[in-house]
């Protein structure tokens, strides 16, 4: 549609109508883009990205401008994408993965508040989500990402060491699986061992470790690994290092992460729920059980403290459990349907 046509549409019936479209492009192989990020694409004027990325939608290029950038550049890239779409265009802003995912949506929303645009700005903004590095990392090794996982990038130039490491630190204490972006490039070679060392704190040293270079691209590489000798393998800007979590396992050269079936099913005698565990109602060690386990230990006299230090909980936390002791009548809930 071009601006003209939009402009009727307009509340402000004087300001082009352009566009801004950030599209998540996936890891960076045709066969892993969306079909809406193909169209949002071919629909734009203007197509800004690293030239990696440009290179792999060169077909849906012709007759379109093409602005291919470095890397340092997104501040600039967002303030020429805002006054090209002030002028109706509309302008795709090219991101490997999904663009919110250490990528342009953030940088360019903050461009654009400080312009003082807003969601009935004349402009418009649309995120096309992409398959982000961890998506294509874990689907390549297996299914490390089962269970509950974060993110940390380790990139120290726009944040600043004592936050990234703290942020490692309580990952790797609270048994996250992790994925780390930027793990390490030319300049930053001291960040992977930080981070190595901030884990061996909390983590068995056979943890497994995958390192995935390149994913679903020409030089892709995989490379399994332990917590322990994480450091000696290749690692670049192209890697993604994925960390496993207690539970974690590498077998026939897969890394899977248990999503909790063996905590209720038996998974050999014909999948039937433990003793103790009902499909389809929380675990016996779930809230309510826990609950009624931290009251009866509380009334034979364990301690609120001791209770805070076995289950590795706030005191304040235990001590306001205690204070609310009752539980909903579990037989009165629906059946969750996970
Ligand atoms: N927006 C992107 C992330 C950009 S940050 C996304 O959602 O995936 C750049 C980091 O992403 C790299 O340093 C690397 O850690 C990771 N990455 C991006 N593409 C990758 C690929 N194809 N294989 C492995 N890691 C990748």
């Amino acid at each position: 549609m071009g601006p003209q046509l939009l402009r009727t549409e307009s509340p402000d019936q004087t300001a082009p109508k352009g566009r801004i479209l950030l599209v998540g492009i996936g890891p960076g192989s045709v066969d892993h883009m969306t079909h809406r990020a193909r169209a949002a694409i071919a629909e734009a004027d203007v197509v800004v990205g690293y030239v990696t990325y440009i290179k792999l939608v060169a077909d849906l290029l012709e007759g379109k401008e093409v602005v291919r950038k470095g890397m340092t550049e997104e501040l600039d890239r967002a303030v020429s994408a805002l006054a090209a779409a002030r002028q109706g265009k509309t302008v795709a802003l090219i991101s490997s993965g999904d663009a919110g995912v250490y990528g342009m949506a953030g940088p360019t929303y903050e461009v654009l508040f400080e312009a003082g645009w807003t969601p009935d700005d004349a402009v418009q903004v649309e995120i096309i989500p992409g398959a982000s590095a961890l998506n294509a990392c874990a689907a390549l090794v297996g299914a490390p990402l089962t269970h509950d996982f974060c993110a940390i990038s380790l990139s120290d130039l726009l944040t600043p060491w004592p936050v990234i490491a703290r942020r490692l630190n309580a990952a790797a204490a609270a048994d996250f699986v992790v994925a780390l972006y930027n793990p390490k490039s030319g300049r930053r070679t001291r960040q992977i061992v930080e981070a190595q060392r901030l884990f061996l704190a909390h983590r068995r040293a056979d943890t497994p470790v995958a390192i995935v270079k390149s994913a679903y691209r020409r030089r892709q590489n995989i490379d399994f690994r332990t917590l322990e000798t994480l450091c000696e393998a290749d690692i670049g800007m192209l890697s993604t290092v994925l960390i496993g979590n207690s539970n974690t396992v590498l077998r026939h050269g897969l890394m899977v992460t248990p999503r909790g079936y063996a905590n209720k099913y038996d998974l050999q005698d014909g999948g039937g729920a433990r003793a103790g565990e009902k499909a389809g109602r929380s675990l016996s060690t779930g809230l309510d059980g826990w609950l009624a386990g931290v009251l009866a230990d509380h009334a034979s006299g364990v301690s609120a403290a001791d209770l805070a230090q076995r289950h590795r909980l706030p005191l304040d936390y235990i001590l306001a459990t205690l204070a609310e002791p009752s539980a909903p009548d579990a037989e009165e809930v629906t059946q969750d349907t996970e």
